[in-house]
C-alpha cells in the first residue's frame, strides 16, 4: 500500500487540527476506471452536475432550463471555481473537496493508467450491467490492487436489460476475489428499474424522476416501505429477498475491509438519468479516505501535515497545439503548494521554482495559488520535471519509484526521412520520458534505431502519430518478434547476447538503465534458464 489508510479524517472536526490537516481531510482524490463505452464520461459529468445542482439549490446560481452538461462546466467554473480539465475535474460538494481524475480512455491498456492511479486515494469502479466485467475493468482493478487503492463499484445502465444484480456480485466475487458489499439495491430487473432501496434505510424505497436533457439531476422521492410494497408488489417483494439472502451471507458494508482493498461498496444506478449518483458521490465523501501519510522510498512516511512534497505522476506535451508547452502534473502529498514558491527536486537535489502553476489544462486555464494535500497542479513548462519525481520543501521527501510494466511488444523505430534524424530524436526522448513507450537500446543497432517496447499495440499508433504531428518526423516501426521481457543482469545479457542457440536479445531500457532480456516465448526462457544457471532472470511488474 502506497497510503496508509489509518485515520479517518472525515470523522474529526477540521475545527481540532492544524490548517493542512483539516484542509487534506476534506479532500478525496479519485478516478473512475472502466472499460470503454461504460459511461465514465456520462458519470464524470452527472458527478458534476449533481455537486452545482446541490449548490445551484442553494440559490447561488438558481439558473434553470440549462441545456447540455458540458457546455456548463466554464458556467460553473466561473460561479464557484469548480475548474474542469482534460485531466482533473475539481468540485465542492458537502463541504468536501472532490478531485476525479481522468483514467485515458482507450481500450488498450497503457502504463499512463497506473501513473494517474497512483496519485489517487480510491477508485470508482463502473461496470455496464448489461456487459459485466470487462477486460479494461479487469486491467485496471488489477492495478488498484496492486497499488493497495480501495474501490467503490457503480453499477451502471440498470436502466436497460443486462444482468442480474446477485449474478454481477458473484462475478466480482469469484473474479476479483473481492466481497461485494451493496450499499444501494435496485428494484426491478434490469431495464425496469422501480427504485433504489438504500440498505441502510430499509424501509423506504427512493424513486427517481427522470429529466429531459439531462440538465438536472433525477428528481429522488423516499417511499415508505408499506407504499412501495403496494405499488411495486413483487419487484418490491424480491428486492427484499434478495437483500435478506445477502444480510444472511453477511454481505454488510464494512469500511474497514473496503479500506484495506478486501471488499468493495456497490450501488446501482443509471448516469445518463442521475439515478443512483448521488449516492454514489455521498460514498465518495462518506467512505472514500481522505489524503493520509504516504510511504516514502527506504521506510518511513510522510505525513500530510509536514512541509510540501509532491509526486508527479504524467507528463504530457503539447496538450494545447496554441501554446506548444508541457505541463507535468504534480499530486500535493503534504503541506502546502503556493505558486512562486521554490522547491526541490529530489532527483537532482536542485531547487525548482513554481512560477507556472494553472489548476485547469487544455483550452482554458487558471492559475494556482494554494493547494493542499489531495489536490493536482499542472506545472507549465517545467521541462527539469519527470514521471516519478518528487518535489519538496524542508525535510527531504523521496516517493517511491514509479513501476514500469514488462512490456510484451517490441519494434525497432527509424525515421521515414533521414534529414529529420534530429527531430527523430528528439521526439523519441520526448515521448520516452512522458512515458507514452519505453525506449530500449542495442548495442549493434546503436541509438539511431532506438527499440520501442510497449504494454500494448496501441502504444505504438500513439507514438506515430504524435511524431508525425507534433515533430513532423514519420516513423518507421519494424516489429520484433519478442513477446516477453524479463530483468536481468550484465552477465545474463552478454550471455543471451552471445548465444548463438538461443532466440532472445539483451536490451538497455534508456529511463532507468535497466537490462532486459527479451524473448519470443517462454520455452525460450526456459532454455536460457537451463544452458546459463547462473544468469539471473527476474520478473517484471505484469500489466495482463
Ligand atoms: P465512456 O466511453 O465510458 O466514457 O462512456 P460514455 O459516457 O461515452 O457512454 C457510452 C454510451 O453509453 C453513451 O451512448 C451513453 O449515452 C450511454 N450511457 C451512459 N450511461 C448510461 C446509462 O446509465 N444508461 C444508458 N441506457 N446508457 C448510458
Amino acid at each position: 500500500m502506497n497510503t496508509a489508510h489509518k485515520e479517518n479524517h472525515s470523522d474529526t472536526p477540521p475545527g481540532n487540527m492544524g490548517a493542512v490537516a483539516g484542509e487534506a481531510a476534506r479532500r478525496r482524490t479519485f478516478a473512475v476506471i472502466s472499460h470503454p463505452d461504460a459511461g465514465k464520461s456520462t458519470l464524470t459529468e452527472a458527478l458534476a452536475l449533481h455537486a452545482r445542482a446541490i449548490t445551484s439549490a442553494g440559490a447561488v446560481h438558481g439558473k434553470s432550463g440549462r441545456r447540455g452538461v458540458a457546455s456548463d462546466w466554464m458556467e460553473m467554473e466561473k460561479a464557484r471555481g469548480i475548474s474542469v480539465t482534460s485531466a482533473v475535474l475539481q468540485f465542492a460538494y458537502r463541504g468536501c473537496v472532490l478531485n476525479l481524475l481522468d483514467t485515458p480512455g482507450h481500450a488498450d491498456f497503457s502504463e499512463d493508467t497506473y501513473r494517474v492511479l497512483a496519485a489517487v486515494d480510491c477508485a470508482v469502479m463502473l461496470i455496464d450491467a448489461a456487459k459485466g466485467l470487462e477486460e479494461q475493468t479487469r486491467k485496471l482493478f488489477d492495478v488498484c490492487r496492486h497499488r493497495g487503492i480501495p474501490v467503490i463499484t457503480f453499477v451502471n445502465k440498470w436502466d436497460r436489460p443486462g444482468h442480474g444484480a446477485l449474478e454481477l456480485l458473484d462475478e466480482i466475487e469469484r473474479e476479483f476475489r473481492l466481497r461485494p458489499t451493496p450499499v444501494t439495491w435496485p428494484v426491478g430487473a434490469p431495464g425496469y428499474l422501480r427504485g433504489l432501496i438504500d440498505v441502510r434505510d430499509p424501509d423506504r424505497m427512493l424513486r427517481y424522476t427522470r429529466t429531459p436533457g439531462g440538465t438536472h439531476a433525477a428528481l429522488e422521492k423516499a417511499i415508505p416501505a408499506a407504499r412501495a410494497a403496494e405499488e411495486e408488489g413483487a419487484d418490491w417483494g424480491q428486492a427484499n429477498d434478495e437483500l435478506e439472502l445477502l444480510r444472511a451471507d453477511g454481505a454488510g458494508l464494512d469500511r474497514d475491509s473496503f479500506l484495506a482493498g478486501l471488499s468493495t461498496p456497490v450501488f446501482f444506478g443509471a448516469a445518463v438519468s442521475n439515478i443512483g449518483v448521488r449516492l454514489l458521490l455521498d460514498a465518495v465523501v462518506d467512505l472514500a479516505p481522505a489524503p493520509a501519510a504516504r510511504e516514502l522510498e527506504g521506510g518511513g512516511t510522510r505525513p500530510v501535515d509536514a512541509p510540501f512534497s509532491g509526486l508527479v505522476f504524467k507528463v504530457q506535451a503539447n496538450m494545447d497545439p496554441a501554446h506548444r508547452d508541457r505541463i507535468a502534473f504534480l499530486r500535493v502529498c503534504s503541506g502546502v503548494f503556493e505558486r512562486g514558491a521554490t522547491f526541490t527536486r529530489a532527483a537532482s537535489g536542485k531547487p525548482f521554482a513554481t512560477k507556472y502553476a494553472h489548476s485547469v489544462f487544455g483550452q482554458d486555464r487558471s492559475m494556482v495559488d494554494t493547494a493542499y494535500p489531495g489536490d493536482v497542479v499542472g506545472l507549465v513548462n517545467a521541462t527539469a520535471l519527470r514521471v516519478g519525481d518528487t518535489l519538496y520543501a524542508g525535510p527531504a521527501a523521496l516517493f517511491p519509484p514509479m513501476p514500469t510494466f514488462a512490456p510484451e511488444h517490441f519494434a525497432v523505430a527509424r525515421p521515414a526521412d533521414l534529414s529529420r534524424s534530429k527531430q527523430f530524436r528528439k521526439g523519441i526522448a520526448q515521448l520516452d520520458e512522458e512515458g507514452v513507450v519505453q525506449v530500449l537500446v542495442s548495442d549493434t543497432r546503436g541509438e539511431a534505431a532506438p527499440i520501442l517496447a510497449a504494454v500494448g499495440p496501441m502504444q505504438f499508433d500513439v507514438v506515430q502519430a504524435r511524431m508525425a504531428g507534433e515533430f513532423s518526423s514519420r516513423v518507421h516501426l519494424e516489429t520484433l518478434p519478442y513477446r516477453l521481457a524479463r530483468a536481468t543482469d550484465p552477465a545474463g545479457a552478454e550471455a543471451l547476447n552471445a548465444s548463438q542457440r538461443i532466440t532472445g536479445e539483451a536490451l538497455t531500457r534508456v529511463r532507468d538503465k535497466a537490462l532486459l532480456a527479451l524473448f519470443p516465448d517462454k520455452w525460450q526462457v526456459g532454455s536460457f534458464e537451463r544452458a546459463f544457471p547462473d544468469a539471473r532472470l527476474g520478473q517484471l511488474l505484469a500489466a495482463h
